[in-house]
């Protein structure tokens, strides 16, 4: 077992580092703190990801991706700040999903925008009902001679608002599939220029330079080309997809926690109270450990479940571990940095707090904490936990 980078391994996390040094992290100073960023912005962001391969991870590159292992993936994802990483995650996942199940024709329309960074794209399962549980979708699809027909709600959707392209999860109910009943679940491409429909953000306590919105589809209407066949093959990496997003958003709370810890580690050599620097009292001591402590064991749950998805091995419980991990331990770890500031750790002078509002909101997307404490169990016990409890009234 080697826990050191090797030199590319070194240099692609190097070369992510001063892309954001370089262009997020100035972006990101320049605009409003709490407000989404401008699509523009967000473009000129995406295409600086993009040159970096980043876009589309784990992709041929004959279909323009830049076939990354996922620990890789992941070491150069690390850097990035979550109010990006997140709309990264939906991009990437988009455009993994669309190379995974779409034809020749819909790839070659549908990819090289999204690869390249010119253009958002997202997916939505999530509803006002469906969320842990995506059995419960109600957005329809119906048939109108060559017409797809949508009509429904996708909520707490990342990127949804300035989108230019949706898949989006609906149940077949396309008339000749079955009496026009539900048949099945199926995916539908909505291009927003060629199929409007209404998107809005939806404000929420962290993340607010990141988009998270809602799209109401009323009587939208798709041409039907844009049917998602499932006959594309590429399996592998659409099962590796939803594994690898956990992981991924464990290394956005290190992320945060990293950032935290730095800012405390300086407070902590410089401010003064009974005639020490306070980083010279033992119970500041002691934090500063917890705090590295929970930054060090998630960045190796999330890198050991990386590399578990690299092997092929089952990672289904290690991505939930790493995440559900990650989560809980680099908030406390937010927590305990914003008490070494003292009355400072809650101004917003000192950024602390947006750190804190920014891990809150990663305890969701992906798989709350529970549904992943479910997942591990599942894997554990070899029992299903989701599908036990009848359903009460
Ligand atoms: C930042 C962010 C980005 C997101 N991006 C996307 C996106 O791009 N696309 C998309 O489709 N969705 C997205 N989502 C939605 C996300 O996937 C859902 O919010 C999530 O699946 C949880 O659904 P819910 O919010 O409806 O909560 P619910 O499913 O209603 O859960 C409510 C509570 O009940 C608990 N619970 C539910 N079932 C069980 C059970 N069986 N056992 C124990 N506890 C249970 C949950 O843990 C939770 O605490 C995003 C959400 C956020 C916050």
């Amino acid at each position: 077992m080697d826990f050191n980078l090797s030199s590319e391994q070194v240099l692609m996390r190097d070369a992510s580092r001063r892309m954001v040094a370089r262009v997020i992290a100035p972006e990101l100073a320049r605009h409003d703190a709490d407000q989404p960023l401008p699509k523009a912005v967000l473009l000129t962001i995406f295409k600086a990801i993009a040159a970096l391969g980043l876009t589309a991870a784990r992709l041929p590159p004959d279909a323009g991706g830049s076939r990354l292992s996922m620990l890789d993936y992941g070491l150069m994802f690390e850097a990035i700040p979550p109010a990006i990483g997140l709309s990264l995650v939906s991009q990437e996942a988009c455009i993994a999903r669309l190379y995974a199940e779409c034809n020749a024709e819909q790839r070659q329309r549908f990819l090289p925008p999204l690869i390249a960074g010119s253009a958002l794209g997202c997916t939505g399962s999530t509803e006002p009902d469906a969320g842990s549980d995506p059995r419960g979708i109600r957005t329809r699809v119906t048939q109108d001679g060559d017409t797809l027909v949508l009509n429904g709600r996708k909520m707490w959707i990342t990127n949804v608002s300035m989108c230019d392209l949706i898949i989006v999860t609906c149940l077949d109910c396309r008339s000749g599939q079955s009496g026009g009943k539900r048949v099945g679940v199926v995916k539908v491409v909505v291009e927003r220029k060629d199929s409007p429909f209404e998107a809005r953000e939806i404000d929420t306590i962290g993340l607010r330079q990141g988009l998270l919105g809602e799209a109401v589809f009323d009587n939208c209407r798709v041409p039907v080309r844009n049917l998602i066949d499932n006959n594309a093959g590429g399996t592998d990496v659409l099962k590796a997809t939803w594994q690898v997003n956990r992981p991924l958003l464990g290394l956005q709370a290190v992320h945060l926690a990293q950032c935290a810890y730095d800012i405390a580690l300086e407070y902590a050599r410089t401010r003064r109270q009974f005639d020490d620097v306070i980083g010279g009292h033992q119970l500041v001591q002691k934090n500063l450990s917890d705090i590295v402590t929970a930054v060090t064991t998630s960045r190796l749950l999330c890198y050991h479940a990386l590399s578990l998805i690299d092997s092929g091995a089952p990672a289904a419980g290690a991505a939930a571990m790493a995440k559900r991990h990650a989560q809980n331990a680099c908030r406390e770890a937010v927590w305990q940095a914003m008490n070494i500031l003292g009355a400072m750790g809650l101004s917003t002078e000192a950024r602390m707090e947006q750190l804190y509002r920014d891990s809150r909101m990663l305890a969701v997307p992906d798989g709350t904490n529970e549904i992943l404490a479910l997942i591990h169990g599942r894997e554990l016990t070899g029992i299903d936990a989701f599908r036990r409890t009848q359903p009460r009234a």
